[in-house]
């Protein structure tokens, strides 16, 4: 997700946000709960603005890196978030592996390294580069969220951005048209929106994303991957 995406949703959020929260946000909670719990077969959708792939590997392992995060993420909790959106990405069939990797020590073979680093990270909060295996947080734009909205709970938005980054590693290149989906974009930049069970808008005071994979992210997860496991485990 780009910074400016965020931006404009937390200025939308504050705004009129604030007056529509208070309608109806019981009952969209729990059809939002629903819709992380289960998956309806013409739910899974994409923009089809990438195309998914098997991730090549019976295992994924993750090595993560602290220095240049900032002060107010501690490395045990960033450690924790990686894990518990590597975790819940397992339940596609894939095995996990995450581990913190001291200043100085080389790199495991294969592995993806979760490091902070704006150039790496390109003004996003977070971005996923296969080919370098890199899974990069940018420290400015936490810092400058954190500038904007102290309030805002940024380990919410930093647990979701891992969990979404890490889905392109599993495979899941396309972004998902359904609001909730860690793996969704709200809008395709061409005037289409995302989709919610009951119809409504997505509104209130925080992200209707989830923070982690979703049912419907862990059946397409399943689904382009469930081939290449067969032959991986011959
Ligand atoms: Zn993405």
């Amino acid at each position: 997700m780009s910074l400016r995406t965020l931006l404009s949703r937390l200025s939308r959020l504050l705004g009129v946000g604030l007056a529509i929260a208070g309608l109806g946000a019981f009952a969209a909670g729990s059809v939002r709960e629903q819709e992380i719990a289960s998956c309806l077969p013409q739910e899974v959708a994409t923009w089809t603005d990438g195309s998914d792939r098997p991730a090549g590997v019976a295992a994924l392992r993750l090595v993560v890196r602290h220095d240049g995060a900032p002060a107010w993420f501690g490395a045990g909790q960033v450690l924790a978030m990686v894990d518990r959106a590597a975790q819940s990405w397992a339940a596609c069939g894939i095995g996990v592996q995450v581990q913190a990797l001291p200043p100085g020590a080389a790199m495991p073979d294969g592995a993806v390294q979760v490091l902070w680093s704006d150039e790496r990270a390109a003004g996003h909060f977070g971005l996923a580069n296969l080919r370098h295996r890199t899974l990069a947080l940018g420290p400015a734009a936490f810092a400058l969220l954190n500038r904007r909205n102290p309030a805002h709970p940024a380990q919410d938005t930093l647990q979701m951005v891992l969990s979404h980054e890490m889905g392109h590693f599993f495979g899941l290149m396309a972004h998902s048209r359904r609001c909730v989906d860690v793996m969704s974009y709200y809008d395709n930049g061409k005037g289409e929106r995302c989709f919610t069970r009951d119809g409504r808008v997505p509104a209130g005071r925080t992200d209707y994303r989830a923070l982690l994979p979703t049912a419907c992210d862990i059946a397409r997860c399943r689904a382009v991957n469930a081939g290449a496991l067969v032959s991986l485990a011959r």
